[in-house]
């Protein structure tokens, strides 16, 4: 690491900067690295001997000893989806299951390397403003480390999240109010009480630990590059992260190209891609990011963990889909919901609403012919079904109740004959 670079108006901090925005502007920062240095280090691999995200270090904002962490972050599986008649026969189709980080979703990655920061600089106490996951995730890591965790989080979270947070021993804040009235409560109570913030698009380093997943991508593909990764997006530090993963690769000479990032989103929360189209819709034109301004929202999404009025990275993911040559698709939130059972039965892999989207956005490509069968696409599956029930029961109506009888069992509804392995049909 060797400094900071604002996304907005790219004035530069030294990597002694203790602050969290850009002094000059106000924008988010992005870390930056002696990228000829990390590339010496790395010597064409990544070291070996963890299977976790710490096992990319080279290229990592860290000076605490973390091996071990207690808890296994990253490494999680990229899965093949076999070629499917609802996906038109994509036959180089991947899921990144995120699901199985500790606290059962990506923000695990954006909160082991806050953690290890807060560790770094002496802090004691981690708050975050969270619509439910980061939450869970920083309670659930603090836990392991030893840090008291202070959560703010809308009180209409899922409940699940929530009780998540709490088993994990977090002081959780439930505002009556949305994400923003959390984030904006947070960063004063910060401020006040000298706590270190790991809200994500305030704190810098949340995007170095998820960028890691697009690491772990290439190397489960053995050293390929996507042509597209598909992330669901609601303040658009994900989407962004995934970016720069792939950048920082081939910053270091592993890659030679890079593949396009496709921002999905709900037509119920979609700052982020209506700003994208009003870019491009302007022709011809080298944006001026410093002055660009993400649009505000009145979201109100099912899927809860991409439900932001004011994407606070907002910035950094425009520019992250516009770079990469991306899509910005925005789906509805029945085609949401309805991705949750179909993925889950076609692939064995359960999301909450939000880490469905990406499936649907991609049944939306297929059927405006937007993708190429043969394309290798990576669907990031962010967070587990079971963060979520109500929206996926909403889906998958109510088991059959029968009395303990076989009679029942014949009788029941509907009929027995339906119950044919799909790769017998
Ligand atoms: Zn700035």
């Amino acid at each position: 690491m060797n400094g900071y670079k604002c996304v907005a108006c790219s004035v530069v901090q030294s990597p002694g900067f203790e602050g969290f925005l850009c002094p000059a502007c106000g924008g988010n920062l992005d870390v930056s690295y002696d990228y000829d240095e990390a590339a010496s280090k790395i010597d064409g691999r990544f070291a070996e001997g963890s299977n976790d995200l710490f096992r990319f270090a080279a290229l990592l904002p860290l000076k605490w000893p973390r091996s071990p962490f207690p808890l296994r972050v990253g490494g999680t599986p990229l899965y093949p989806v076999r070629p499917l008649e609802e996906l038109k026969g994509m036959c180089n189709l991947y899921l990144k299951d995120e699901t199985l980080n500790p606290s059962a979703s990506l923000k695990d990655r954006a909160s082991a390397v806050t953690v290890g920061r807060a560790l770094d600089v002496g802090a004691g106490v981690v708050a975050v403003a969270s619509t439910g996951n980061a939450g869970s995730s920083l309670a659930c890591l603090a836990a392991a480390t030893g840090l008291v965790s202070v959560v703010f989080v809308p009180a209409s979270a899922p409940e699940a999240k929530l009780t998540q947070m709490l088993a994990f021993g977090a002081r959780v804040m439930a505002v009556n109010g949305t994400y923003d009235d959390a984030y904006d409560l947070c960063t004063a109570a910060c401020t006040e009480f000298g706590w270190f913030n790991r809200s994500t698009g305030y704190n810098a380093f949340t995007r170095e630990g998820k960028k890691t997943c697009a690491y772990e991508i290439w190397q489960d593909l053995g050293g390929r590059v996507p042509d597209r990764v598909m992330v669901s997006t609601g303040d658009g530090n994900t989407l962004s992260a995934i970016w720069k993963g792939w950048c920082d690769l081939k910053a270091v000479g592993l890659i030679d190209s890079l593949p396009k990032i496709d921002c999905v989103q709900s037509q119920a929360s979609a700052a982020i891609n209506d700003t994208i189209q009003q870019v491009r819709s302007v022709d011809d034109v080298v944006v001026d990011w410093s002055r660009l301004v993400v649009r505000e929202v009145s979201a109100s999404t099912v899927a809860d963990s991409i439900s932001v009025d004011r994407p606070r990275d907002g910035l950094a993911a425009v520019k992250a889909v516009i770079q990469s040559g991306g899509e910005a698709i925005t789906v509805s939130d029945q085609e949401i919901l309805a991705a949750i059972p179909e993925m889950a039965q076609l692939t064995g892999v359960f999301a909450e609403p939000a880490a469905a989207a990406p499936w649907a956005g991609l049944k939306h490509l297929l059927k405006n012919q937007m993708v190429a069968r043969e394309e290798l696409v990576v669907c990031i599956v962010s967070g587990s079904g079971l963060k979520d029930i109500s929206s996926a029961s909403k889906e998958v109506g109510q088991p059959c109740l029968i009395e303990p009888s076989l009679k029942a069992v014949k009788e029941s509804h509907p009929p027995l004959d339906v119950l044919v392995p799909c790769n017998q049909v």
